[in-house]
């Protein structure tokens, strides 16, 4: 299909909560709207209280009752068929995911839906060749016993999940949730309703049991997102989204003492040596600032590069930024779209003037692009390069989450990683050099959840996944995901 033909897709005009098995409305709504020209994309109801707890109770007694009880084989089996589900209608999910986001068809064709497939397929295959923990002991009196370790579901788990990659993040905890015995109640971005009720409608069109997967939609605060976490009922939260919100969750959750797994913001740095495949490092950071339009957790915003080839690659960065090409999604050869909401795009303008009052001179962009269409009431922001900078200015430290980068030039391999780690996030660096010996010593310095070394957002679902500092605790991935999601029993049986 073509780009343009995404936007003829028809997608639901008023989307609603999906609660044991049925989609029910509620009374209050509030409407989606398209960063890409502002207009109205749907109504979404928004969830009462009494929803939410509906919701709940209807995956805790179909957790007990049904989906706690299934095999391995079989629960192994409804995430393939979740998966096939979603390649079924993989066009319909392209066409919300860029409906909502404006992100680049080719992107959500190629990374946010097929990585919404992986999601359950990855967990359905983990679950059927997990294995488990073994130990032989004896005793000082002569008793000899082995342990095992069986991992059993938490119960019901609350999902909670933001608006940058939507489908992809909000499976990414649906998945493992489901295939470790769990019951659902998810609730995604109020900005980025459509694919999880796209996802919901999957679930019931393959008779997945009523009340495994419930989907509520509306916001966060005083509303749906902080009315799950406080439910006496949920046994476990994760959440991807701001540090801020993180904090105000697990508050939320303290006195229950409830598991939450943590996926927050960053401010990631890119370090290029001297030594690096200059090509790959320019291209490598014009992906990892501007993918997305910058709107991607794991986005460099602040680049340091080693003087003797700073200018150059100042130079080289500002006409491959330059050449991308800023639009709409449905016209060919987009490559970059707006940002998610005007409300967004005010956050990051006040950054793009505070830069300057920071002192930063402006390599490229800083402003709102004109287009003399209806893309002028879209969100869009120019892709903006800064030097000049401080490492303490606040745009070189706080997350902004547009397109945008600083680049800072240092001397030493010492003293870049301590610029690096004086961050009050912890979530990914990129080290771009050909000596390797010198990338995995950088990277076993850096204090963040994933280094890449000549390489941006490439994931192994079976590896770890997490930040520290600010940016969250606890890793989900592969075996990690059955840990977080599981309670493991130790088992002691004598034997002699
Ligand atoms: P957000 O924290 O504003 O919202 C995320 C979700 O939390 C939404 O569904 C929202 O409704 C809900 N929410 C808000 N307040 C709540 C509350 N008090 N109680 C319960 N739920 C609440 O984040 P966002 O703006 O949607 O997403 C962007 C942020 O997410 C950035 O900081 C980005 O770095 C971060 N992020 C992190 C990762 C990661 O893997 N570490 C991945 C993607 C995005």
């Amino acid at each position: 299909m073509s780009p343009n033909a995404y936007a003829q897709a028809a997608l639901p005009k008023r989307l609603q909560h999906f609660v044991d098995g049925q989609f029910i409305d509620s009374a209050d709504s509030f409407p989606n709207i398209s960063p890409i020209d502002g207009s109205e994309l749907s109504q979404v109801a928004e969830a009462s209280k009494d929803q939410v707890d509906a919701a709940v109770r209807a995956a805790k007694r179909t957790q007990d009752g049904v989906w706690g009880s299934l095999k391995v084989s079989e629960r192994a089996d409804w995430l393939y068929r979740i998966a096939d589900g979603i390649q079924a209608r993989f066009d319909d999910f392209v066409a919300a995911e860029v409906a909502d986001t404006g992100r680049p068809v080719s992107q959500a064709r190629s990374l946010d839906i097929t990585r919404g497939i992986a999601n359950f397929r990855t967990f359905a295959d983990l679950i059927r060749t997990a294995n488990s923990e073994f130990y032989e002991t004896s005793t000082a009196d002569g008793g000899e016993f082995i342990n095992y370790v069986t991992h059993k579901p938490l119960g019901v788990v609350g999902v909670i999940s933001p608006w940058n990659l939507p489908l992809l993040l909000f499976t990414w905890k649906v998945a493992p949730a489901l295939a470790m015995g769990n019951c659902v109640v998810a609730k995604p971005s109020e900005e980025t309703p459509t694919s999880a009720t796209l996802l919901a409608e999957v679930m019931r069109d393959i008779g997945l049991p009523p009340g495994v997967f419930n989907l509520i939609h509306g916001h966060g605060g005083n509303a749906a997102g902080e009315w799950l976490t406080q439910h006496p009922d949920i046994d476990a939260i994760t959440f991807t989204g701001e540090s801020k919100t993180g904090s105000a969750i697990m508050k939320a959750v303290a006195d229950g003492v409830k598991n939450v797994s943590f996926e927050l913001g960053g401010k990631n740095a890119a370090v290029v040596f001297a030594d690096a495949d200059f090509e790959a490092a320019v291209d490598g950071v014009l992906s990892s600032s501007f993918t997305n339009a910058g709107q991607v957790c794991l986005c460099s915003e602040r680049v340091y590069v080693e003087r003797p080839i700073f200018d150059r690659f100042v130079v080289a960065l500002k006409a491959k930024t330059e050449a991308l090409k800023v639009g709409s999604p449905y016209d060919e050869g987009t490559t970059t779209g707006p940002l998610i909401s005007k409300g967004h795009r005010e956050k990051v303008l006040s950054y793009f003037r505070l830069a300057v009052e920071e002192g930063a001179t402006v390599v490229t962009g800083g402003g709102v692009p004109s287009f003399g269409n209806v893309c002028d009431d879209g969100a869009f922001v120019q892709p903006t390069i800064w030097t000049g900078l401080p490492d303490t200015a606040r745009c070189v430290t706080e997350e902004i989450f547009g397109p945008v980068c600083h680049i800072a030039p240092f001397d030493a391999e010492d003293e870049v990683v301590n610029r690096v780690n004086d961050s009050a996030y912890g979530l990914a660096a990129c080290v771009w050099t050909s000596n390797l010996t010198r990338g995995h010593r950088v990277a076993r310095q850096i204090e963040t959840g994933i280094v890449w070394i000549n390489a941006w957002f490439v994931r192994d679902l079976r590896t770890p996944f997490g930040g520290s500092k600010l940016s969250g605790f606890g890793r989900e991935g592969g075996r990690h995901s059955m840990d977080f999601y599981t309670e493991a029993t130790n088992v002691c049986v004598r034997i002699g």
